[in-house]
């Protein structure tokens, strides 16, 4: 067994990052980290499965105590990685998503170097407004607000180490699932298995051949 691979997926609200993670949670054996938000729960979301819903007292004391991995402020609101699952799935050798925005993404990626950052892209600044009006669940003034912050965010495409564009989500949906594959094979991500060809290798030197 080797470790498990922390994968960070970004992109701008409504690039389709969301629908993109249920479809890899629903074909594949990939763990989703669940976040801790400020924000009011979107009609239908639940607690605990979609994100933690907390008070901004709470969330302050979470930071406090140090029990999430990274958080950011994302339009108003505070978004956070809680540290607890994210190790025990990878201390259980799991692949973990985080679904995250890109001042997150910079801090996991300085606190776990071998940490895989993959940036979802719309094909263009007209479809992921199209999108985002699309999906009906923020008001005209928030889209504005998210739109605005796609902005900024631009400038931190260039520190992800993919870029996939959703334009069909099962061609985009697929090349995700073949970067974390792929990443599997990377030798910082096979610690164990170098350790076990030393350590089954050095019995020829000592025991002979
Ligand atoms: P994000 O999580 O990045 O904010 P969502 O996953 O909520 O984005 O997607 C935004 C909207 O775009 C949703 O209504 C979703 O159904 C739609 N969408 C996602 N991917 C595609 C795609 N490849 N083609 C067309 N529509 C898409
Ligand atoms: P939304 O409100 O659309 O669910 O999320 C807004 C933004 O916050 C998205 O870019 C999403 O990826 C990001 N986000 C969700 N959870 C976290 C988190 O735990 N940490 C950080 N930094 N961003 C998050």
């Amino acid at each position: 067994m080797n470790k498990g691979i922390l994968v960070v997926i970004s992109g701008f609200s409504g690039a389709g990052k969301g629908t993109i993670m249920k479809e890899l949670v629903k074909r594949y054996d990939y763990h989703l980290s669940i976040s801790a938000t400020t924000r009011k729960a979107r009609t239908g979301e639940v607690h605990g499965k979609d994100y933690y819903f907390h008070t901004r007292e709470e969330f302050q004391q979470m930071i406090e105590q140090s029990e999430l991995i990274e958080w950011a402020e994302y339009v108003g609101n505070y978004y956070g990685t809680p540290k607890k699952y994210v190790q025990q799935q990878l201390d259980a050798g799991r692949d973990v998503l985080l679904e995250i925005e890109m001042q997150g993404g910079m801090q996991v990626k300085e606190k776990f170097p071998d940490a895989l950052l993959i940036f979802i892209s719309p094909p263009s600044a007209k479809i992921l407004k199209e999108r985002l009006a699309g999906r009906g669940t923020e008001s005209p003034q928030e889209i504005e607000k998210r739109l605005l912050r796609a902005v900024e965010e631009v400038q931190y495409m260039k520190d992800y180490d993919y870029i996939v564009v959703n334009d069909n989500l099962e061609e985009a949906v697929e090349k995700v699932n073949n970067l974390i594959t792929y990443d599997h094979y990377k030798s910082c991500n096979s610690v164990l298995l170098i350790d076990k060809m030393a350590s089954e290798l050095s019995g020829f030197a000592t025991k002979g051949v």
